[in-house]
């Protein structure tokens, strides 16, 4: 393999029921910063069904070009389907890199193109790099219950493939007027060549309302809350402010949320304009999900909590009291 010839960063565009996914869209821009300082491109390459809408954000969020390849078997993700479609682009214009999100689908996607090319994969990375000496990408990914940071090349292969935690890198405020080349590929999977079938979605209780990763804030309980039902109060925070419901896991593990709503290393990774931390301690583990927020707000009656080192705002006080009343404030302000 002739690695010279292998060149741009490519962001895998996750899409969920034709609409984009807030991850691709951070990817694009990390994935910028990257081929710039190789003087490559960042490709965006879009695989679905009706994908007009997906094809304009993902240009206004900074794509270089798009590689769209549309046909009513790509209506859904498939293993089978989207990487052959995948093999077969990276055989035709070679990239260099490839970004994929580390979402469910993005980790069962990542390690099958990799086999299928015969390079190497850093699965869920939360850093992104280029190696000086090299010119490679530093893949940078927490290990051994994230008490390692691991740094990792992949020198003599191409592509070099990564998949990235989502909300570990900001998106850019898109611009509209923006326009790309967008290359429209024909690659068919024949039906028999899809071995998995959708038969239906079934929405997992608890999961209603907005998603972690796709919130612009996240209000999150811990312990502090007590018992399940005192979940109800943050949910109302959470509704006046167009919020998601996030937790630590001790309110996880005591059954009163579903793991789905778990932040920090072993939950998700998000990176909200703000996050309200209530009756949550700050456990490193904690703040190894949601310390890239922009403005952390934390509610505690302990005023040693460690989350107050990392908050922007701090309200020592009981949450029973301070949230109904902050709840209270805010629809009234909401409705003057
Ligand atoms: C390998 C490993 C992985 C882990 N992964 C994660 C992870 O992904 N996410 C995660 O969150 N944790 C994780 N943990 C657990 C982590 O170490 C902590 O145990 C956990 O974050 C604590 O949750 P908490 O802050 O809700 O509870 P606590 O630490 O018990 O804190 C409760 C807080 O609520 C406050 N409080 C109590 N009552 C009130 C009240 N009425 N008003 C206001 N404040 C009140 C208390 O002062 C206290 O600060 C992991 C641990 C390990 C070992």
């Amino acid at each position: 393999m002739n690695i010279e010839e292998y060149k741009n960063v490519w962001v895998f565009i996750e899409t969920e029921h034709g609409k984009v996914k807030n991850v691709g869209l951070e990817l694009l821009n990390q994935g910028k910063i990257l081929a710039k300082a190789n003087n490559e491109k960042v490709i965006g390459v879009v695989i679905g069904r009706d994908m007009n809408d997906v094809v304009k954000s993902v240009i206004s969020y900074g794509a270089d070009e798009v590689i769209l390849v549309e046909g009513e078997e790509y209506k859904d993700y498939s293993t089978d389907g989207y990487t052959n479609v995948m093999n077969k682009l990276v055989k035709k214009y070679k990239p260099s890199v490839i970004l994929i999100g580390a979402t469910i689908n993005g980790r069962d996607l990542g390690p099958r193109l990799a086999c299928r090319l015969q390079t190497g994969l850093t699965a869920d990375c939360t850093g992104l790099d280029i190696d000086e000496a090299s010119r490679a990408i530093a893949w940078t990914r927490p290990a051994f219950g994230g008490n390692l940071m691991a740094t990792i090349l992949c020198s003599d292969t191409r592509p070099q493939i990564g998949t990235v935690r989502p909300g570990v890198f900001k998106k850019i405020h898109p611009d509209e007027s923006k326009s790309a080349n967008v290359i429209k590929e024909e690659i068919h999977t024949p039906a028999d060549e899809i071995r998995t079938k959708l038969i239906d979605f079934i929405k997992i209780a608890g999961e209603e309302g907005v998603k972690l990763e796709e919130a612009e804030i996240i209000v999150s309980g811990g312990r502090g809350l007590g018992k399940a039902e005192n979940f109800s109060i943050l949910k109302e925070l959470a509704d006046v402010l167009g919020a998601a419901v996030g937790s630590s896991r001790a309110a996880v593990d005591a059954g009163w949320i579903s793991p789905l709503q778990q932040v920090g290393q072993t939950g998700k990774t998000v990176g909200p304009k703000i996050y309200i931390a209530c009756g949550i301690s700050g456990a490193v583990q904690h703040l190894a999900g949601m310390s890239s927020s922009d403005i952390i707000i934390a509610i505690n009656k302990d005023p040693d909590a460690p989350i107050f080192n990392i908050a922007d705002y701090a309200i020592v006080g009981d949450l029973f009291e301070v949230i109904p009343a902050l709840t209270q404030q805010i629809r009234e302000y909401q409705n003057s």
